[in-house]
């Protein structure tokens, strides 16, 4: 693994990321995702192609619009580091393989999900068939798993989420279905470890948000983007966690 192709995935990740920011912005908006060109939101300005490069742009231009000088959310770059990163880390532990296809793959539409489910707290079915779609050729042909770990994978952790949002209410429809598609994708295994990731994660969130007294910001609290986070770092290195926790408990 040479340092220029993880410098390659990372800088691909990061012009992907630009698009998803697009895609982030306009599904909920119902606008279209290929016609139209980006505008400043304040201005309405068109931005210059040499303005679009990602996280660059946005260091030069110091966080301001071109023309008027608006502030830019740092949300945009953010995005487009973020894809970079998840790019550049699926490489390096997959290297050039169809689980690195698959890899890249999941983590771009889990990046749409969990900052999608921030802005408007759903998740899209549309998102949960890509899942399974990309699920299927994944079990068929990549998988080290046999078959049925991932049929199990699919009910280990919806389920039991099934009956409580029955009992409870407190779990959404979207983050239930989205434990059965990625647990399918994943296998039972690396499902729990998603499951126990997420909760941790939302777990450690929530303790700060109530610390500092900041539990209306319900943005925060929603589940997708903690379970988003736990299914990407399981699909990496689930084994390795596994095999680290083993060994820490016997
Ligand atoms: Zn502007």
């Amino acid at each position: 693994m040479l340092i220029l192709e993880v410098i390659f995935f990372f800088i691909l990740g990061t012009i992907f990321g630009s698009f998803y920011n697009v895609v982030i912005y306009r599904l909920p908006r119902k606008e279209s995702i290929v016609v139209g060109s980006s505008h400043c939101t304040n201005c309405n300005t068109p931005i210059k192609p040499y303005d679009l490069i990602p996280i660059l742009s946005y260091v030069l231009l110091q966080g301001k619009c071109r023309q008027c000088k608006h502030p830019i959310s740092s949300r945009y770059a953010s995005i487009e580091l973020l894809t970079g990163i998840t790019f550049a880390l699926t490489y390096m532990r997959f290297n050039f393989s169809y689980e690195t296809l698959v890899g890249l793959l999941l983590s771009s539409i889990l990046i749409i999900i969990a900052m999608i489910d921030i802005d408007t707290m759903e998740i899209y079915d549309r998102f949960q068939v890509f899942l399974l779609v990309l699920a299927i050729p994944y079990i068929l042909w990549i998988s080290p798993y046999h078959f049925i770990t991932h049929i199990i994978g699919f009910f280990i952790i919806s389920v039991p989420f099934y009956i409580i949002a029955l009992i409870t209410n407190g779990i959404g429809g979207g983050d239930i279905k989205l434990i059965a598609m990625a647990g399918l994708l994943l296998g039972w295994q690396n499902t729990l470890v998603t499951f126990l990731l997420s909760s941790i994660l939302g777990g450690i969130v929530a303790i700060i948000l109530v610390a500092t007294k900041q539990q209306d910001r319900k943005s925060l609290i929603a589940f997708g983007p903690y379970l988003c986070i736990g299914i990407f770092i399981s699909y990496l290195y689930g084994p390795q966690l596994i095999k680290w926790y083993i060994n820490l408990i016997t």
